[in-house]
């Protein structure tokens, strides 16, 4: 299987420019799933720019969403 990078970099929402792994999605996975962390592109644009990827803070991000909605 041919790797998407150049397709998933048209929607991946990660600010972090320098990191190698952006857009490479099979890696960045494993990268924070390693950390106990979850990749950008399940955070609110608002919360993904603070760089923390902890379950606490996806976890607040989405409590926030759910009562904006
Ligand atoms: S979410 Fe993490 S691993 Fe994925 S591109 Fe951004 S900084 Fe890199």
């Amino acid at each position: 299987m041919e790797c998407k990078k150049l397709e998933n970099l048209t929607w991946c929402n990660c600010s972090f420019n320098a990191c190698g792994k952006k857009g490479i999605c099979c890696e960045c996975v494993k990268y924070h799933r390693e950390r106990n962390e979850i990749p950008a592109c399940f955070f609110s644009e608002e919360m993904e720019c603070g760089y923390d990827r902890s379950i606490e803070n996806f976890i607040k991000d989405y409590r926030n969403r759910k009562t904006v909605a």
